[in-house]
């Protein structure tokens, strides 16, 4: 075997079969160095031997002692193995059983020395002595090697596929007891000095085996010197990335766009109503960017119902009266049909060419399109993640935007850059309703410019958020009617769980079959749902639009970027299932007209703690800042900014908001170190090893 090394795949390593290989590069762990990185998620103390007579059920403990006897045996009715043994410290003897586990009679052998983690309790059998069920276990070596698994801060890995958590602390140690001791570092040395950090190899090791004076709060706090070093490496690599991509782009020439008066007139005609302040602001900077000599790269942020739309609108028509083609990408077929009939309406008098493109259409449908856009007849097309695929091109894309840019992934915003004139990157406009503080926004879209639209068209009301219990249904509805004799119209939602999602569906149709059969006989009732065809589909929504449908029932296709003003009421069945971003978006379908709206959240009978959080904070705010910190308090940094939802690059171990000091640190070295690289070539090595960490995770392949 040659030795190991960071590069060495895991399916080399004793104890990964193939299978147990694949489940780990399902999780992109495929190297030594990939699993060193997969930190432990949690740490626990045990280190601490508690004398076995002082334990009391329910406590959780360490206890280290002697085999006094062990036995297998099977029960007679299911099969079950049970392994019975006892252990005495000294202090007192304590009972242990193990389940279905019947290997461990070799290890929990009569005479051996033990140590084990568990809760107490105590046995239905035995005379209700006390006894730990399933406890971690370790063999005390006699040759005094190191414990893993107790006696000491454990770490507790999450495990992944066929890699239990025990195997991964296994597998761990082994890898860091056969590597070298010292580590290579892609961290310059005069880095490492001046921002205090520990090297590398250390770092890792005590990362996953704290050292024994190790402080469990700052483990579990990820304070300790060894995360705050790994963490700095993640964040300088990703500044890193970002910086590199930034400065491609600004490299990058394209004709820059004109904006005349008399191209500014013809947009005005379009315009609807008035733009708000921050409306005209950022459209300011849009414009500024196209007519700049290198393509732009901007991020439109604005919370739900501020009026992107319009905005990017204004962008595509700029793009079109310079000669050139303009996209529009959303992440669903009922946003991108929405939005399609919104822009076809305003052009409809216009000399502006619009036209729709979805996977949902047949292949003949889509010849004409696609003949249209690529001999530059059709001026702006809208669709759905279908405007990326390689029959798509077009005679001379001038801008791509890209609606709910969060729900897409890397590579399709990449794809979309791509169809650009001969490869070269058009403008880019990327819009998001994710509320990410402004500053750290400037980090982690360090590769963008940011433009917020911070304020929401005249006229609205608030939204009047009410919790309301199952029982207040037939009210909920009473209310319904009134609203709707008001000439207003209501969604009702319910949601769809992926696993059951044919009951949900049905649970859907039922509902809507119910209400215009039973409750709502003189309302007009609807219902839309993903698995519907779209044509029919389009239809619900253009009759909703058009106020021929009183009460929408809808599964949570609706939740983002719907637009029908004239909808006051949300009611959200189930609400204490969705998380607190959905309900913000479902929420922000209401309250875009002039007139006051409800957002009616109905909880089951007895909602878990922290429904029952989430749906207090839905009702104490409006502002989706506010709600995402709250999310953030309620759910910890860890799951809030969950990759997909937020359309942040991955990041795997740093955490941008509680480790936000670091973050500061690694943006002020990266521009740094970028400038002396472009001034000579002294950090190859490190940039290197930046492309191979985030080339193909922020779509670096391309920069030279
Ligand atoms: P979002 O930012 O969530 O995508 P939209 O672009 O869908 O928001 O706009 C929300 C609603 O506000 C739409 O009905 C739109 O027509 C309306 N709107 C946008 N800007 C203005 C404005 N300046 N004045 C009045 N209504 C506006
Ligand atoms: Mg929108």
């Amino acid at each position: 075997m040659p030795p190991l090394t960071l590069d060495t795949p895991l399916q080399f390593l004793k104890g990964v079969g193939p299978r147990k290989a694949e489940g780990l590069a399902e999780k992109n762990l495929s190297t030594v160095e990939d699993l060193l990185f997969h930190l432990p998620f949690r740490y626990e103390d045990r280190s601490r031997f508690a004398g076995i007579a002082s334990l009391r059920p329910g406590d959780r403990a360490t206890v280290r002692g002697r085999v006094l006897s062990s036995r297998l045996f099977r029960t007679r009715k299911r099969g079950f193995t049970i392994l019975e043994a006892v252990v005495d410290d000294g202090t007192g003897g304590l009972g242990l059983v193990w389940y279905n586990q019947p290997y461990l009679r070799e290890t929990i052998a009569a005479g051996r020395e033990v140590i084990l983690h568990g809760v107490a309790g105590r046995s239905r059998y035995r005379g209700r002595a006390l006894q730990m069920e399933n406890p971690q276990y370790e063999v005390v070596a006699s040759d005094g090697t190191e414990a893993i698994h107790t006696g000491r801060v454990v770490p507790i890995h999450q495990r992944v596929g066929e890699v239990s958590t025990r195997l991964m602390r296994v597998l761990l140690h082994r890898i860091l007891a056969e590597l070298p001791a010292s580590l290579p570092d892609p961290l310059p040395d005069e880095l490492t000095r001046a921002r205090g950090l520990i090297p590398r190899g250390e770092a890792l090791r005590q990362v996953h085996f704290p050292p024994e004076d190790a402080d469990l709060e700052a483990c579990q706090a990820r304070r300790t010197p060894a995360h705050r070093r790994l963490i700095y490496e993640e964040f300088l690599l990703l500044q890193l990335a970002l910086g590199m991509r930034r400065r491609a782009v600004s490299r990058e020439r394209r004709p820059p766009c004109e904006a005349t008066p008399p191209m500014r007139e013809r947009l005005q005609e379009v315009l609807p109503y008035r733009l708000t302040g921050a409306q005209r602001r950022v459209l300011k900077e849009i414009v500024q960017d196209m007519t700049a000599p290198h393509p732009m790269n901007r991020l439109l942020q604005g919370d739900v119902g501020s009026g992107k739309t319009i905005v990017a609108l204004m962008a595509m028509l700029l793009a079109v009266e310079n000669g050139r083609q303009a996209v529009l990408m959303a992440p669903t077929e009922i946003l991108a049909e929405q939005h399609h009939r919104g822009v076809a309406a305003l052009l409809a008098r216009s000399r502006y060419r619009v036209q729709l493109l979805t996977g949902a259409m047949t292949a003949a449908e889509r010849r004409p399109l696609l003949r249209a856009l690529e001999q530059g007849y059709a001026h702006i097309v809208i669709g759905t993640h279908a405007l990326i695929q390689q029959s798509v091109s077009f005679q001379n894309l001038g801008l791509a935007v890209i609606d709910e840019q969060h729900r897409f992934g890397v590579a399709q915003r990449l794809a979309l850059r791509g169809k650009g004139p001969s490869g070269a990157s058009p403008d880019v406009l990327v819009m998001t309703a994710t509320p990410i503080p402004r500053s750290l926004a400037l980090t982690v879209y360090g590769d963008l410019d940011l433009s917020v639209i911070d304020e929401l068209p005249p006229g609205r009301r608030p939204i009047a958020t009410h919790l309301r219990p199952e029982t207040s249904r037939a009210r909920i509805y009473e209310f319904i009617r009134r609203e709707a004799a008001a000439g207003r119209q209501a969604y009702i939602v319910l949601p769809l769980v992926e696993e059951s999602e044919k009951s949900d569906l049905r649970a859907a149709v039922e509902l809507a079959a119910d209400l215009s059969g039973k409750v709502f006989r003189d309302l007009r009732v609807g219902l839309v749902h993903g698995r519907m065809k779209p044509p029919e589909r389009d239809d619900v929504m253009r009759r909703f639009a058009a106020g021929e449908i009183d009460v929408l029932v809808a599964t949570t296709v609706i939740e983002v970027g719907i637009d029908v003003p004239n909808a006051t009421v949300m009611v959200v069945e189930h609400a204490g299932r969705f998380g607190l971003s959905q309900l913000h978006q479902l929420r922000g379908r209401v309250g875009r007209g002039p007139h006051p709206s409800h957002c009616i959240l109905v909880h089951d009978d007895d909602p878990t703690e922290e429904a029952s959080r989430r749906l207090e904070v839905m009702r104490d705010h409006a502002d989706g800042f506010a709600i995402a910190e709250k999310d953030l308090e309620i759910r910890g940094p860890g799951e809030f900014l969950g990759t997909r939802q937020s359309g942040l690059p991955e990041i795997r171990i740093g955490n941008i908001i509680r480790d936000a000091a670091v973050l500061d640190e690694a943006r002020a070295d990266a521009a740094a170190l970028l400038s002396e690289a472009a001034a000579g070539p002294g950090h190859r090595p490190l940039l290197e090893h930046m492309k191979r960490q985030w080339g193909d995770r922020i779509g670096l392949m391309d920069v030279g």
